[in-house]
């Protein structure tokens, strides 16, 4: 939350919509209306707010995914009693008794871990995924490998019954991309007859793959109204992007025709302007990589970057003509300019961009309307 201080501040922040969120995790249900729903908040819930995300969403979610261990005490101490998967398991066996306490449970990907289990004297069995190999060729065990480990945590004290069975994509969001289907081919032939739930498709999965849906989907991205797919902005998709990236004009400058402006010197003036200077910068994680002509939504339009990203600053061409004014708002990505056009143009997708923005940006959470997630 924002102190006054900070409000008064043109410091950048990032304001979060609750009900962008709700209404994204709504979409993704009725995708899949017939599986579970296991919400992807690892990353600080993509650079959300991981305590805030996870509150917001615990409603509408049957379990939480993380990727690390300090993610998942982070959630059990926002009070989330929700199961919570540990996506990539545990690293060493020193912290299986904390996975035990918090009731965590572990993806196992590989023997090592099946080691660790074996050996380990644990109060409570802990409740495990098995992680395959369906082709993706990052983690997991390999479809002939599965027999063995599952026996393995079958005949182990330590390991849960009902041992869950799942896997994750390489190209899901490539629609004409034959190795998704041969995945999923993989992982219905290597759990045929097996009891244990099943779980394949992350968010493009859950879009665009329906025969991966099984009995959990695991969105994470589309969630905070993301598009998975490069191509397409979250709205294109019925999604609501739930991050406001803003921060506020600090100084507007005359330029003359031909000056330059910023490290470099790498952008220069083509006719007299002004130049609005925007306190935002790689510090926060906008990115540095942003060439000239990056939009910024600013009083009702689009300004383009001019000149480099500095760590606090950026700055852009208002146009000579131009009324902007010190304190204006800047919005650097958010409903009106999509984080997907802007990962384009620095060659990144809008999963890096959220997850980059940096711990000296304010998360402002707007109000949530209670009235408007009732029905459900
Ligand atoms: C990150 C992750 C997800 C969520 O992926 P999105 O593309 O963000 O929906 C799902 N499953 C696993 C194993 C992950 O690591």
């Amino acid at each position: 939350m924002m102190s006054d201080l900070s409000t008064m501040t043109n410091a950048a922040r990032a304001l979060i919509d609750p009900e962008a969120m709700v209404h994204n995790i709504q979409v993704m249900r009725r995708k899949a209306p017939h599986s579970k729903v296991m919400t992807v908040v690892k990353s600080d819930g993509y650079g959300h707010g991981l305590a805030s995300v996870a509150t917001t969403l615990a409603p509408f979610s049957d379990a939480f995914g993380v990727a690390r261990v300090e993610e998942a005490l982070t959630l059990r101490r926002a009070g989330i009693q929700l199961p919570i998967v540990l996506l990539e398991g545990f690293y060493e066996a020193d912290e299986l008794p904390l996975l035990v306490t918090h009731q965590l449970t572990a993806t196992v990907h590989c023997k090592e871990q099946v080691a660790m289990l074996t050996r380990a004297s644990l109060s409570e069995p802990l409740p495990v995924w098995l992680k395959v190999d369906s082709g993706m060729h990052r983690l997991g065990f390999q479809p002939e490998q599965v027999p063995e480990a599952l026996a393995a945590l079958n005949a182990c004290d330590n390991v849960a019954a009902d041992i869950g069975f799942l896997s994750h994509f390489g190209c899901a969001d490539e629609l004409d991309n034959p190795i998704t289907q041969a995945q999923i081919d993989t992982f219905i032939q290597v759990t045929e007859g097996l009891s244990g739930e099943r779980s394949l498709a992350a968010s493009s999965g859950t879009l665009f793959w329906p025969q991966s849906h099984f009995d959990w989907v695991r969105p994470g991205i589309c969630l905070y109204g993301i598009s998975s797919r490069i191509e397409l902005t979250g709205e294109q998709l019925g999604l609501k992007p739930a991050m406001r990236l803003t921060s506020r004009v600090m100084a507007v400058r005359e330029l003359k025709a031909g000056e330059p402006v910023g490290y470099g010197a790498r952008w220069r003036s083509s006719r007299d302007t002004l130049i609005g200077v925007i306190a935002i910068g790689y510090g926060d994680g906008y990115p540095r990589s942003a060439p000239d002509g990056t939009p910024v939504w600013l009083n009702g339009r689009e300004v383009p970057l001019a000149g480099r990203v500095s760590m606090d600053m950026i700055t852009v061409d208002l146009g000579p003509d131009a009324t902007d004014k010190v304190g204006d708002e800047a919005v650097l990505w958010g409903p009106e300019l999509p984080v997907e056009r802007i990962a384009r143009l620095v060659d990144t997708i809008g999963y890096e961009l959220v997850c980059q923005v940096t711990g000296r940006v304010p998360r402002q959470y707007l109000p949530l309307n209670a009235a408007d997630d009732a029905a459900v």
